[in-house]
């Protein structure tokens, strides 16, 4: 992790950064919004960032997600949104975080930190378990990933069945659909991955455009100028905000 004030500072120059970059592309730049990724990053750096003004944090894991949910059950208006791979067996977890109407959450004895969204809802299955799962607590925003370029190692569903999960995700009381995420294959070149995020926009207008699918998640510290001239409006940022992630074990 970095020093609290650099992250601060780093921050400042990724908003700058995505506000440039979808001015560039006769964009308005607050149709784009930053998700400081903060997975395995400590709380530590989620509260300097929360302290430079940032409520948007994506975490890919369910168990990082809840413990880190819970040591900053304080601060009330940040927003989580799970950017990793959910398997139907942990979505009551990620249920459990996700808030109501006020007087029920009041009832719960819930408050703090919240999942907003879901952003890698892939297959029906899991839109049902899900919505099973958040039930009366509220409603919880999602958006569908796609796997474009068809990798074997991705999660994420593929083109062909992106109508039908887009259609199990409609049909439940608590999801609310908002768009597309994807997670291109990695190119050092981020020109490369143009096609990809073109993909993506293109997939959105055929299966009902802005209306329907607002949101397009893609867009990372390497390419997010590519992906905000592709139409992206969550832009999803980690190392550039704080810094080389320590490795997994
Ligand atoms: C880790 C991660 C990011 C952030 O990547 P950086 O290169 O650190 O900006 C974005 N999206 C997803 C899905 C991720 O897993």
């Amino acid at each position: 992790m970095i020093d609290p004030p650099s992250i601060r500072d780093r921050l400042e120059q990724q908003k700058a950064r995505i506000r440039r970059a979808a001015t560039a592309a006769g964009r308005d730049p607050d149709t784009v919004r930053l998700l400081a990724v903060s997975k395995t990053h400590p709380v530590e750096a989620i509260v300097a960032a929360y302290d430079a003004g940032q409520r948007d944090f994506g975490e890919n894991y369910v168990q990082e997600l809840t413990a880190k949910a819970e040591r900053l059950s304080h601060l009330e208006d940040l927003r989580f949104h799970l950017i990793g791979h959910l398997q139907s067996n942990k979505a009551k977890h990620v249920a459990a975080l996700v808030h109501g109407p006020a007087e029920n959450d009041a009832r719960e004895g819930k408050r703090g930190a919240r999942v907003a969204s879901v952003q890698t809802v892939s297959t029906t299955k899991l839109a049902r378990e899900l919505a099973k799962r958040v039930g009366q607590r509220g409603a919880v925003d999602v958006l569908v990933e796609v796997n474009v370029a068809g990798e074997a190692s991705k999660s994420g569903c593929s083109p062909e069945d992106l109508s039908e999960v887009l259609d199990a995700v409609e049909a439940e009381r608590s999801l609310r659909l908002c768009g597309l995420m994807t997670v291109p294959p990695f190119d050092d070149d981020p020109e490369r991955t143009r096609p990809h995020f073109e993909a993506l926009f293109e997939l959105a207008t055929r299966h009902g455009g802005r209306q329907r699918l607002p949101e397009l998640s893609m867009g990372m510290s390497h390419d997010a100028e590519v992906a905000v001239s592709c139409g992206a409006t969550w832009v999803r940022i980690g190392t550039a905000i704080f810094g080389p992630r320590p490795p997994q074990n």
